[in-house]
């Protein structure tokens, strides 16, 4: 019988910009290459969650307002994401759904959207501009082409802590201050990149490694 790999897709009803949904259909691709059948699940509003009941956690992005929603649901969850993250699972987290790993975001409405405060980061909002366009940056996995667009920048707390995810060569990243793109911390990536960002093949591939280890992971544990 084929094994199914099982990736929490949070808040994918409210969560989910241009083009985010594309990273988990095309992790189900790259799986289903590796002979593993794939279930995602919408972890939405009021929805009971364990994360150790997954291989994978995916957040997209959002909108102000959906982020405003979300964050009236979310604190509940807090304590399975931190463990599931200390754990070394892998997550990928973009825009909206990185901002939600950081303390708090404040929005252009002049609203501060409450984060999970897991990881040493917060996202400020400045007028003057929304950070809009391709972008091209260097990773561990090579050169990223991706798309972004968001009013929120964001500023780590705690540099020892937190690596970037990667270094600009055009568009903003985090802010447009430190040329950095995302963030990395244990097996998870915070990433402002749509698109989807798993277009680029080497991430995408990386990323569906890691989660079939996850799955052996959780399966012999399961077993035992
Ligand atoms: N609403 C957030 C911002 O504008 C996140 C945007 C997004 O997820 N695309 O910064």
């Amino acid at each position: 019988m084929t094994e199914v790999i099982k990736i929490a897709y949070l808040y994918e009803d409210l969560m989910n910009t241009y083009g985010d949904s594309g990273d988990v259909k095309i992790l189900s691709f790259l799986l289903k290459e590796q002979g593993y059948d794939t279930q995602v699940d919408n972890i939405s509003l009021g929805m009971e969650f364990n994360a150790f009941d997954y291989d994978f956690l995916f957040w997209g992005g959002g909108q102000d307002f959906e982020q405003s929603v979300v964050a009236t649901d979310l604190q509940r969850h807090r304590q399975t994401i931190q463990n599931y993250i200390e754990a070394d699972k892998p997550m990928l987290c973009i825009c909206g759904g990185y901002q939600f790993l950081g303390k708090y975001y404040e929005t252009s409405g002049g609203q501060t959207i409450q984060g999970l405060d897991i990881l040493p980061f917060h996202t400020v909002y400045k007028a003057d501009s929304r950070m809009i366009g391709d972008t091209e940056y260097k990773t561990e996995w090579g050169t990223v082409r991706a798309f972004e667009n968001h009013s929120g920048r964001t500023y780590f707390d705690d540099k020892s802590v937190l690596k970037p995810f990667g270094e600009m060569i055009e568009g903003y990243g985090n802010n447009p201050d430190d040329k950095q793109e995302g963030m990395r911390y244990k097996n998870v990536i915070g990433s402002y990149s749509h698109g989807p960002i798993l277009k680029n093949e080497n991430v995408a591939r990386a990323i569906a490694d890691r989660i079939v280890a996850a799955h052996k992971l959780r399966m012999t544990a399961t077993v035992k």
